[in-house]
């Protein structure tokens, strides 16, 4: 199938030099690949590098808790991040590293066509549609093309620095209502 493909030409990926010497392996993604919905994040930890899965360190236990909140489960979803490789120290993507991805992520949306893409923090956010002041635009709905919706969430890290500040959990769960409400909607 053609995610699989995607998935083995991308593998061995040697486009951002400095990425192929911090990673120990490319981590394409995880989840359903007929889903409707996308989760894109930013790009892959420590733990997300040793055991090739996104978010299974201690933001994506925040993130497993959010799609409970709204009956969800990694099941109902797909889920990669901007840049497939660790960057070294977990400083942030730069911004030729985002671009050598760019081919992969559109090919990947091109393929799974998911109803709703959401962008988990800035990087994915920016990427996807150009705009970055999650503060003020996290559980907005966008427009993207072929009758996608996109929907920006706050990254779990973001709350993992807030020292688990219960009100911004619960602005995150009620952002994730939105992703379910699209669904719903559209079915
Ligand atoms: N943060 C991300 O943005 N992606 C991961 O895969 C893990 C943590």
């Amino acid at each position: 199938m053609a995610l699989d493909k995607l998935k083995k030409e991308y593998s061995k990926c040697s486009q951002c030099s400095e990425l192929c010497e911090s990673r120990s392996q490319v981590v394409f993604g995880e989840g359903n690949f007929d889903a409707d919905i996308l989760f894109i994040g930013e790009a892959p930890g420590a733990t997300e590098d040793k055991q090739g899965i996104p978010f299974c360190g201690m933001s994506g236990k925040i993130l497993d808790e959010l799609l409970t909140s709204v009956g969800l489960d990694r099941g109902d979803i797909f889920i990669t991040n901007t840049v497939l490789c660790r960057p070294p120290n977990n400083r942030n993507p730069k911004k030729d590293e985002i671009e050598n991805c760019r081919s992969r992520l559109d090919q990947l949306i091109e393929i799974m066509r998911p109803k709703v893409i959401v962008t988990i923090g800035n990087f994915a956010t920016q990427r996807i549609i150009g705009k970055t002041k999650m503060k003020s635009i996290h559980g907005q709905v966008f427009d993207f093309k072929e009758h996608i919706k996109v929907v920006p969430v706050i990254h779990p890290a973001s709350y993992l620095y807030s020292g688990r500040n219960p009100e911004l959990f619960e602005q995150m769960k009620y952002d994730f209502k939105i992703i379910v409400e699209i669904i719903k909607s559209n079915s």
